[in-house]
């Protein structure tokens, strides 16, 4: 529906310039042209099958492989051997849960995860449920975080895994990885971590941070799409997960089908290029994204921002502006400024996000949000230039808007009783 090219054209007016600005990162990233560099080679001189044992090309490849295991687990401080690799984030997540489910049965049947997880996570429990699994969904508090205690009384004996993401694709939340995993060990239960949003931009330690199974991909780290990993650890638990792809038995039996070589290798160069540059990268990123909320704060009323700022990735900010529609907002800027909203398009019409409701956000505030994902390429000069345009086109909305007039004369909204028609 964004697409619409009547509006587009109608709405020209806030947006003299044709520059366009990616700030949905959280979506995907650009692919690092050292990455690109890097997987060339493997598709047309180095093109052998990693699972050719019996001549040079495939050794070739296989090297490719190999290297790119160890650099992607140095990543998570894993062993090299403790990385199954996957077509992305989804496929590993659904990997780790339905292979836990399958192996552990004689464990037991019960999962905890928590409601603002990836829809990849919470389609994969909702499956096993289907199948017998009984899973708990702990609601999350206000500012996004879990409750802690909430997570240990969960616990019972048939808890197989515990389930909770790194960081949250939406608000840029953090959760409390390091506790959650001390809980899950006290318990021994297994601790699964979707960490997709947080590998690469933020140092993520599994041992650590006692996770035994963590989910991530490599087109969020500016990497090629359609190639990620699932970490299964293997020592003190040793992990086993069954197998959802059935066939030549790669990746140790837990994942069939030819390796994707140049997109692993590409994979693996953009782990290595992340653990050099994060820590600057988020440095200059968590100070463009405070200017821009700074910015934006000072310059307009009534914006709140949600989730927890204190725990969330630095390049994140999630910022509702009341009373203004996020998918009508974006319309001003002719969509020349890349953002999500908090709504989701279905079919029929714009649901507000589950993970700003499950933050206590009614309707409302979840339709007004904005998603800013800054990503390494980010400048300030389209930092400034995204205020300039948040700024007016709020504005612009604003003035056009009875229920803003009804605010600023002081009518209490909540008392208006609307009629249907
Ligand atoms: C993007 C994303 C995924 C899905 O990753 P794909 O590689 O696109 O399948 C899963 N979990 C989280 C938190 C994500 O942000």
């Amino acid at each position: 529906m964004q697409r619409n090219s009547v509006i587009r054209l109608n709405l020209n007016k806030n947006n003299m310039s044709n520059q366009r600005i990616y700030l949905d990162n959280n979506a995907t990233t650009p692919c690092d042209s050292r990455v690109v560099d890097a997987m060339v080679p493997y598709f047309t001189k180095m093109f052998g099958n990693a699972a050719s044992r019996n001549h040079p090309y495939g050794w070739e490849a296989e090297d490719g492989v190999d290297y790119a295991r160890e650099q992607v687990a140095q990543l998570i401080g894993a062993d090299p051997k403790e990385i199954i690799f996957t077509s992305g984030a989804t496929e590993a997540d659904n990997l780790a849960i339905k292979g836990v489910f399958e192996m552990y049965a004689r464990k037991g049947n019960h999962f905890i995860t928590c409601t603002t997880e990836h829809k990849a996570v919470l389609d994969a429990f909702q499956k096993i449920e289907k199948l017998g699994a009984e899973v708990t969904y702990l609601e999350v508090q206000r500012d996004g975080l879990i409750n802690l205690d909430d997570l240990q009384n969960a616990i019972t004996d048939k808890t197989v895994m515990v389930s909770i993401m790194f960081a949250n694709n939406e608000t840029g939340v953090i959760q409390p990885v390091k506790q959650i995993g001390e809980i899950c060990a006290k318990n021994g239960v297994l601790f699964m971590s979707d960490i997709t949003q947080a590998a690469g931009k933020i140092p993520v330690d599994v041992k650590e941070m006692g996770i035994h199974l963590a989910a991530f991909t490599a087109h969020k780290m500016y990497g090629p799409k359609g190639v990620g990993a699932l970490f299964v650890n293997r020592k003190k638990p040793r992990v086993k997960v069954t197998a959802q792809m059935d066939g030549g038995g790669h990746e140790r039996g837990m994942r069939s089908g030819t390796l994707n070589v140049p997109s692993i290798v590409g994979f693996g160069k953009a782990a290595e290029i992340a653990m050099a540059e994060m820590e600057q990268d988020a440095k200059r990123l968590s100070k463009l994204r405070d200017k821009l909320q700074a910015a934006l704060m000072e310059q307009l009323e009534e914006v709140v921002i949600n989730g927890n700022e204190e725990h969330r990735m630095p390049h994140v900010t999630n910022m509702s502006f009341k009373h203004v529609e996020g998918e009508g907002l974006m319309m001003t800027f002719n969509q020349n400024l890349a953002l999500s909203s908090g709504s989701a398009c279905t079919s029929a019409s714009l649901e507000p996000s589950y993970v700003l409701k499950a933050l206590g956000l009614g309707d409302d505030l979840a339709h007004s949000s904005l998603r800013f994902s800054l990503g390494k390429y980010t400048t300030e000069q389209e930092i400034d230039q995204t205020i300039e345009w948040i700024a007016n086109g709020v504005n612009h909305m604003r003035s056009l808007s009875p229920i803003w007039e009804m605010f600023k004369e002081g009518i209490d909204l909540e008392s208006i009783e609307w009629s249907e028609h």
